[in-house]
């Protein structure tokens, strides 16, 4: 249907973008969508059953620093809009490997504003041509990056990070993240792209790959084998369902004012030794122990290991902004939202 915008989101196949894209296009009719996803070890096309045979929906397999590519498919498709997921995510690979996120993270951020840019705003295409005769395509192109609370470093124990908190990246990947916002928040400010920017806290949720904390304690305590817990284990994250996650950014995607920033974070803090204390407890009453693993309960398998390092202590987001001007709020609470996220693994590894 031509009538149809088409939005280019990349990194669909990876844990948020792949619960976005169902919700997205269950809720709007009259968008298309291209996945541009390099499908790297967290890209799983499985996580995209829901979408794969809706004809609003199109996978392309590509690196977001193939500029060629990103050209043929802002041209291909003439896309109207960018949600940006792609990245390098996990920050142990970031202490291992920095190299990869700072390509992916900064150079491909990096590669598709300046396509964007050059799409929609520069010659030849010429950007107020083609936006401002054309009443269907009036609103302006945006491009919203999404990014990360670890931007702004680690707090103390009292405050909470709003969109004021000064920049201070601790790990390769949160530095390279950081980077990319500044990479975009320039294209707005030198170039006049329409941009958001939306730093979100830790999410949860089905479809996570199991290398992050939450699947990892599942996975570990099915099989029987230690759950590796960092440190003291009291290091704090401000954990959000994903699907609230999503719903922020549609609201700022459509509603955030262009230039801004948004934290997105849903007021609940909790140590990794709370989480991993939830999670077993829940799995003590679902898959008996003692049938399983010849235990009492799955919590005897908590071991501390030696500290990631560079750890940040406690991440905490202030969403005030969101909430008072796009009327946001997270509607899953910790205590149901984990249970469904527990079930959704028990799902997946009892299948394996
Ligand atoms: P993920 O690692 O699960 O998925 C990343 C996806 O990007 C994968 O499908 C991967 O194949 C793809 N990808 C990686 N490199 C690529 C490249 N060069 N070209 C094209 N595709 C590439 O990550 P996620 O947890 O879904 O995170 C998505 C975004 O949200 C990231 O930008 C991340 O920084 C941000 N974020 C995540 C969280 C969180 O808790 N997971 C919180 C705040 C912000």
């Amino acid at each position: 249907d031509n009538s149809n915008k088409t939005i280019l989101v990349t990194g669909c196949a990876g844990f948020i973008g792949s619960n976005f894209v169902p919700y997205f296009l269950d809720k709007y009719n009259d968008y298309n969508i291209v996945n541009l996803d390099l499908l790297t070890y967290a890209g799983n096309l499985g996580n995209l059953k829901e979408a794969q045979n809706n004809p609003r929906y199109k996978f392309i397999k590509g690196d977001i620093c193939n500029r060629e590519l990103v050209e043929f498919i802002f041209n291909e498709y003439d896309i109207r809009g960018v949600i940006h997921f792609a990245a390098e995510s996990h920050v142990d690979n970031s202490i291992k490997n920095p190299g990869i996120f700072i390509e992916t993270n900064v150079n491909g951020t990096f590669t598709l504003l300046d396509v964007a840019y050059k799409y929609w705003m520069d010659a030849p295409f010429k950007y107020k041509e083609r936006f401002t005769t054309d009443a269907s395509a009036s609103a302006k192109p945006r491009f919203h990056h999404i990014s990360t609370d670890e931007v702004y470093g680690t707090l103390n124990e009292t405050d909470l990070f709003t969109e004021e908190t000064p920049y201070a990246p601790n790990s390769p990947y949160s530095a390279s993240k950081a980077s990319s916002d500044m990479i975009v928040r320039s294209y707005q400010e030198t170039y006049g792209l329409n941009t958001v920017i939306t730093n979100c806290s830790n999410n949860y949720g089905p479809k996570q790959h199991d290398e992050k904390l939450i699947p990892t304690i599942i996975r570990k305590a099915l099989a029987g084998e230690n759950i590796p817990i960092y440190g003291d284990g009291k290091n704090i994250r401000d954990w959000l369902y994903v699907l609230d996650h999503c719903k922020g950014i549609d609201l700022v995607y459509h509603s955030g004012k262009e230039a801004n920033v948004y934290n997105i974070g849903g007021k609940n803090e909790r140590t990794n030794l709370q989480i991993v204390n939830s999670i077993t407890s829940i799995l003590d009453e679902k898959v008996p122990p003692k049938e399983k693993i010849d235990k009492e309960s799955y919590k005897e398998l908590i071991t501390f290991v030696e500290d990631r390092a560079g750890h940040d202590r406690r991440y905490a987001i202030d969403a005030t902004k969101l909430e008072n001007e796009l009327g946001w709020k997270a509607d899953e609470n910790f205590d149901t939202g984990i249970v469904k996220t527990v079930n959704w693994y028990l799902g997946k590894y009892n299948d394996n």
